[in-house]
Order: structure tokens, then sequence, then C-alpha cells
């Protein structure tokens, strides 16, 4: 059944509807399954070793093998940081980022449904995952980019796996409603996260750091929070398996938002559920350069229910945490994921963040999506001639 998170109202799994026609809210699947949590030992390590959880036709599944990303202890980070540190590298799925979670069974929706065209409005992520799981489904793809502000590898990815891709003047937000406007009137079958069954697939994050940590959860989970689909998706994640009691505790739900695009925490600030939309969002981390996210209820439910918290970074402070992770740890990710690190910097300085609490930090996507950035942010190499002495000169000069 899919449910209005707001009023209630109850909807048919097989209704194409994005919205409450009632009251205008999100929405959200509900499902009722009564299973053993030993059934998901021992299966392949992808997303769909949760397939009972996941209401879509297993049928239908369209994958190019998600999820099952790997979960790094960071001692080192954490050593310095004064908590114990876990990485969540969303960054390792197949088109780069979590998300193809949301895509593999939205996807698998679309074609059990037997649409032929599907779309979304993207910052990027999603038309590079949009592009691939269509390719794979063979339908037509089209995806709106707010122009000039799309990191090359991911335009890349959208261009080269297919996709009509129109690059709209404007900003995500107004990508976003002309994308919308076209889905309502049936043009097409719209893949952004306001389609309930993309967070299907995303709740698996939190559904795999409960597993990674042997059936317990976190003290919290820290991640950027953009249109805000995944924070909310990993919350109901890990309140499906606390329910069914796979876990007996829950994480304090953490979001992230950069300074220049930050509706959801401002919103935490004033402990209000209603977000005044940001005119005009800008951060470098352009996958979190949103102004009016869609899935705000749901995360401030989310941030809310779980004694969670709210914070903004600025963008140097998102740099700083990138190159950090990246020359520490040796995970390598886009912008935006660093705000999960930049933001657990800021709270355990501000004394939000108790010392030694244990931590996940979900890193969202790859460093190779900015390509751009992380040449800016880094020296030029030098250029010598093949002379063992010259190169010498310069090991021992080090
Ligand atoms: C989409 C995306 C986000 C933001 O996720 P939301 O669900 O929109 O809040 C953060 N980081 C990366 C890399 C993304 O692609
Ligand atoms: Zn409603």
């Amino acid at each position: 059944m899919i449910r209005c998170v707001v009023c209630g109202e109850e909807y048919n799994n097989d209704e194409i509807i994005y919205t409450c026609t009632n009251c205008g809210s999100v929405l959200e699947l509900v499902n009722d399954v009564d299973v053993s949590k030993n059934i998901f030992e021992n299966r392949k390590d992808t997303l769909w070793k949760y397939k009972e959880l996941i209401p879509v036709n297993e049928d239908k599944i369209v994958t190019i093998g998600e999820g099952g990303t790997p979960f790094c202890k960071c001692d080192k980070l954490g050593e310095e940081l004064g908590v114990e540190l876990f990485v969540k590298v969303e960054g390792s799925n197949p088109t780069g980022s979590f998300k193809d979670r949301g895509m593999t069974v939205g996807m698998t929706k679309a074609m059990d449904l037997g649409v032929d065209t599907v779309g979304c409005a993207s910052t990027g992520n999603t038309s590079a995952s949009l592009a691939a799981y269509a390719a794979r489904a063979g339908l037509r793809c089209i995806v709106f980019l707010p122009s000039g502000k799309v990191a090359l590898g991911k335009l890349a990815q959208a261009m080269f796996h297919g996709a009509e891709v129109v690059s709209l003047r404007g900003n995500f937000d107004e990508a976003l409603e002309a994308m919308t406007s076209l889905a309502l009137e049936k043009h097409l079958y719209l893949l952004n996260s306001i389609n309930p069954f993309r967070l299907e697939g995303q709740k698996t994050i939190g559904y795999e750091i409960a597993q990674d940590l042997e059936w317990k959860s976190p003290d919290r989970i820290i991640l950027p929070v953009g249109n805000a689909g995944n924070i909310s998706a990993i919350w109901k994640g890990i309140s499906e398996f606390y329910d069914m009691g796979f876990i007996d505790s829950k994480p304090m739900m953490t979001g992230i938002q950069a300074e220049g695009a930050c509706p959801i925490t401002n919103a935490f600030r004033k402990k209000s559920m209603e977000i005044d939309p940001v005119e005009n969002p800008e951060t470098i981390a352009t996958a979190i350069r949103i102004g009016s996210p869609v899935s705000y209820t749901k995360a401030l439910n989310a941030i809310y229910d779980s004694n969670g918290y709210s914070q903004t970074v600025s963008d140097e402070e998102i740099l700083a945490a990138q190159k950090l992770l990246a020359q520490k740890e040796g995970i390598g990710v886009e912008p935006a994921s660093a705000a999960s690190i930049a933001g657990l910097r800021k709270l355990k300085d501000e004394g939000v963040i108790d010392k030694g609490e244990q931590i996940v930090c979900v890193v969202t996507g790859h460093l190779l999506k900015d390509p751009n950035t992380a040449i800016e942010a880094s020296t030029e190499p030098v250029e010598l001639d093949a002379d063992i002495n010259k190169l010498k000169e310069l090991l021992l000069n080090k």
C-alpha cells in the first residue's frame, strides 16, 4: 500500500501517483511483511538480498549489482575527531553514487507498470544513474539538468548512456518543477526521489549499516541533505529493522547542509515542521545545491523522532573534509559527500556529539564525479625529464 505521510490517505501500489491527491504531501510505501533476519545471511551481497522487504515484482528486477557497499572503519580520522568512526562508501555503487539503490527499484517498478519513457530532474547523479538503468531496461530517458551547474563526470555519464539531456536555464528546483509537470500530464514516469519506490531502494543503506554492525544500531548516522530523500529513506530502513526486532535501538539522524542551501537546518533551528525555500541556493557541493527539498516532511520527522540534529557547513569546511578523508583514509568522495565529515567535525567541536560516540558517516558519491574540483584543490605535478639524477635530487630534497 502507498500512504500519505501527513493525512494517511491510502493508494494502491500500482497507481502512478507522486503526491497525495487529498492534501498534496509526500507518499511512502507501507509493507506488512514478517521475516526472520536469518534469511539475509549467505546471500549475494547486493541490496536485492533484502528482496522480501522491497515491494516490487521480483520477476522484473533491473539490476547492475547495487548495494553491498564498503563499510570502512576509519581509526586515524576517528581518533583525530574523538569518535569511533565508520564510513559507508556509496561511491562504490555501479554509477558511483547511492542513487543506484533507488534507481534499481524505481526502474523495476517502471518495467512492472509497463511505461516506455522515464525522466528526472537532477543535480547530476540522479541523471547519471537513471540514464544507465534506462539503458539496461531499454526505455527512453529524458533528463533536465540545471545549466552550467553539473559536475563533469555526472554529465559525461548521463550523455554517454544515451539519455536525452536538456540543459535547463534555471536551478534544480525549477528543473524539477518542470519535469514534475510533464509527469503529471503522463508524458513520462518520474524517477526523482518524490517517487516513493526510489526510497524503498535507498532504505537499504539503513539495513546494511545495521547488518554491517552485526545487528546493532550506531549511536548516530551523519549524511549530506539536499532534496532530503536519502535521510528519509535511511530512517525508514532503520525503523523497519527496529520494528521487526532485528535491532534494539535507533541512531540519531544527523543531516548536514551547505550554508548556501540550508532550508532543513533553518527549520530545525526553529523546531518547525515547515521550510522556507531558499531562493538562490549556492554551494560548491552541487549535489546538495537545492533550495526547496521535496522530502522535507519526512526528513524533519526523521531528525525529530530520532533525537537527531541538523547543522550547516561552509564550502571551505567541505573541501577541507574532502581532502582529509582522501589523504588520511584513502577514501575519495565528491564535495557533497564530504559534508558529512565536515558536519561531524563541527558538531564534535560544538559539543553536540559526545566523545567516543559510534558514528557512521554516509559518503554519497565518488571523487571522480567532480574531477575539476579535485584538480583545483591539488598542487600541480612537477614536470621533469626522465633523467635519473634529476629525479634522485627530487626525492632526496623532499
Ligand atoms: C543526491 C545526492 C545527495 C543528496 O541526497 P538527497 O536524497 O537529495 O538529500 C548527496 N550527495 C550526493 C553525492 C548525491 O548524489
Ligand atoms: Zn495526504
